[in-house]
């Protein structure tokens, strides 16, 4: 509001703002799906693939017995019965993880754990309960088809098929599938190393005690939790001074190690607002307002090459503009495709008002119940209300051209914990 005479503001004025729909196509055609690398197994957990993984070789790569018993020729017990077993002479063992040394012959059996190769010659199991020793003589009482009890080999995966493919999230099935191909380290997408920046000189750290006027940064830590559970990878950067030789320098030592920054505050109404001081000039940041409450000046373009996000400083704007713009941007460069948060339709449990011109997004407590979905609001509509975010579940979205949305009114509410408790 710095050159806005004293008493004059703005905020319930719609003129220049873009809708926020618009805001967000911007941001996120302008975003890339981070190149592919290859990352060891544990590593690109979460991940999305970025090729066709296909199977080199047929799994299983050896045909093996599913039970412990005998491996024998199906021809040899196709009569047996208890009343006229089949008589087999035992001619050794087969182990879990070597190569058999014998082979079944007419008239022979083989002693065989689950999991180990069945031996040439034989083409079935049959079960150590179907079985009786006696010496050197194994007494079979059940007939066993061929291939009974047999995994053969290729039953899972043949060779040639596509083990995962491209665009898939890769969970634990996935790894264990990938390991067991022997597919070490996949192709993915991987998680964007994102540069965290709080901007202001009335900042401290939590851990500090604040001086009159002071306030501890709460942003970057709303925005290290967002991101983590994004699936980005957070780097906390610190407080930065509102001067912009600082802020300036402090991007370019990320710059490296960064393929994306966010910052907060110094992105209002004034050029000396220290997010514009630095990067306006260059070009590289649009600065613009969005028909939005709260979160409505926003800096977003990219400096060499890496998207920077320039979030407004109120702690609710922050919340609000990192789930509208930022993750979906993250999950855009993670290669994700569905990036949008669940919605429901509730009904309001008492009313909401906010500037017309706005999409007012509304802290609540979204809950079904026997009547359907109903939406609390968890408090005020100041956005510097952090414990309204903490409380909430749910955005509830007012459209532009309502004031007050009364009790009992229909609204449509995003999740942004699904499935929590
Ligand atoms: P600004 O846009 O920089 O003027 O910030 C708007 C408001 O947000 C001011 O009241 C700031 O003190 C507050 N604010 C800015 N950054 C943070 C932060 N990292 N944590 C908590 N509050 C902040
Ligand atoms: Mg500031």
């Amino acid at each position: 509001m710095a050159d806005l005479p004293l008493g004059v503001h703005d905020h319930d004025s719609a003129e220049g703002l873009i809708p926020v729909d618009v805001a967000r196509a911007r941001v996120l055609d302008a975003i890339q799906v981070l190149s592919p690398l290859q990352l060891p197994l544990t590593e690109s957990h979460g991940c999305v693939s970025a090729e066709d993984v296909v199977a080199a070789e047929n799994l299983p790569s050896f045909a093996s017995s599913a039970m412990d018993g005998f491996a024998v020729r199906s021809s040899d017990v196709a009569e047996a019965t208890p009343e006229r077993p089949a008589e087999l002479k035992i001619v050794g063992r087969a182990l879990i993880g070597h190569r058999p040394e014998v082979t079944v012959g007419g008239g022979e059996a083989v002693a065989i754990a689950t999991g180990a190769p069945v031996p040439s010659g034989a083409d079935t199991i049959v079960p150590v309960e179907n079985a009786s020793v006696l010496g050197e003589f194994v007494s079979l009482v059940e007939a066993a088809r061929p291939g009974r009890h047999v995994r053969p080999v290729g039953e899972d995966v043949t060779e040639g098929t596509v083990l995962v493919e491209r665009g898939k999230r890769l969970g634990g099935p996935e790894l264990g599938l990938l390991a067991n191909a022997g597919h070490a380290a996949p192709l993915v997408h991987p998680r964007p190393r994102v540069v965290v920046l709080s901007t202001g000189d009335e900042l401290i750290p939590p851990t500090e005690s604040p001086d009159f006027g002071q306030i501890r940064d709460s942003n970057a830590y709303s925005i290290f939790g967002g991101l983590r559970e994004a699936g980005a990878m957070p780097v906390l950067a610190g407080i930065v001074r509102d001067d912009a030789d600082s802020l300036k320098q402090t991007v370019l030592d990320y710059l490296i190690q960064a393929d994306a920054f966010i910052s907060s505050g110094g992105v209002s109404v004034g050029e000396r607002d220290v997010v514009k001081a630095a990067f306006f000039r260059r070009g590289d940041i649009d600065f613009y307002k969005v028909a939005m409450q709260p979160g409505m000046p926003q800096g977003f373009g990219h400096i060499e090459g890496k998207p920077y996000f320039g979030l407004p400083g109120n702690p609710v704007s922050v919340f609000v503009s990192f789930e509208l713009f930022v993750r979906p941007a993250m999950l855009t460069m993670m290669g994700r495709t569905h990036v949008d948060r669940p919605h429901v339709s509730a009904t309001l449990a008492s009313e909401v008002s906010g500037p017309k011109g706005k999409m007012q997004y509304a802290r609540v407590v979204v809950e079904r119940t026997a009547e359907g979905w109903v939406a609390t609001p968890t408090g005020g509509r100041g956005s510097n209300l952090i414990s309204t975010v903490a409380r909430a579940n749910g955005l509830a979205m007012i459209p532009p051209g309502t004031e007050t949305a009364p009790t009992g009114s229909p609204v449509d509410v995003m999740v942004f914990r699904p499935g929590e408790d």
